[in-house]
């Protein structure tokens, strides 16, 4: 049987996590965030003292290294490194840099391809990230392309940290953002850009449910009324 797959691209802070994650409960999907096994080897490079600009370095750390992705009794996704549950830690503001720049070494990306093209083979998918109606799922049956002005993905990220209690300064947040839009779509492998047969989903003036509506109704619209579950 042929499972189904949404794919959601964009840059970092459009919402695609949250959106995505609501969405595939509503239509019983399986969420797949492809950011956090990025992230994942941000990690491992960081704890190995690896710089991630390093494409050699970074490409001899792989052999060694065990990344796994489950799901708890929450159904979310919990990535593990050598073993060790890491969902935690992959979200520190610091790690964002790292996985970033490891994303862009080529070695990086053909590691990790068939880990989430799997995942589409034995699961109805919603799958996030920057290149997964492009180059992971091309075949996808429906592809988002979510973003928002840079500005606005700011605003969200330094409310989430404010939120977290952690320290935030909002100026230095929208350079990141830039530096990290910058980065996604000047690579050479698999940059950050919208499949031609995407949608393209703009959520810089709507809330998280507005943000969600849309999603609802693109996702009525082109797999039909009858996906939903609930
Ligand atoms: O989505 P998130 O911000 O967690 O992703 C972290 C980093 O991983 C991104 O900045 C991006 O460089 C990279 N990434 C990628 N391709 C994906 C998902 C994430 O290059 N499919």
């Amino acid at each position: 049987m042929k499972y189904r797959s949404i794919a959601i691209d964009g840059p970092s802070g459009a919402g695609k996590s949250t959106l995505a994650k609501e969405l595939a409960q509503k239509l019983g999907f399986l969420y797949v965030d492809t950011g956090a096994i990025y992230r994942t080897v941000g990690l491992s490079a960081r704890r190995n003292g690896i710089d991630p600009s390093d494409a050699a370095a970074v490409a001899a750390m792989l052999p060694r290294l065990t990344i796994t992705m489950g799901y708890g009794e929450d159904g979310l996704q919990h990535m593990f490194l050598d073993g060790e549950d890491v969902t935690e830690a992959i979200r520190e503001n610091e790690i964002s840099a790292y996985a970033s720049k490891a994303a862009s070494i080529p070695a990086v990306r053909e590691f990790l391809l068939e880990m989430q093209r799997r995942a589409a083979r034995e699961h109805n998918v919603i799958m996030d990230g920057r290149d997964i109606g492009t180059v992971v799922l091309p075949q996808a049956d429906l592809k988002i392309f979510l973003t928002a002005a840079p500005e606005a993905r700011a605003e969200r990220r330094y409310r989430e940290l404010l939120e977290r209690g952690q320290q935030a300064d909002f100026d230095r947040i929208l350079q990141e953002v830039m530096e990290r839009d910058r980065r996604d779509m000047e690579r050479e492998t698999a940059p950050l850009r919208q499949a031609d047969d995407a949608v393209l989903a703009d959520t810089t003036a709507l809330d998280l449910k507005g943000s969600f509506q849309l999603l609802r109704d693109i996702v009525r619209e082109k797999l039909g009324a009858g996906e939903e579950q609930a």
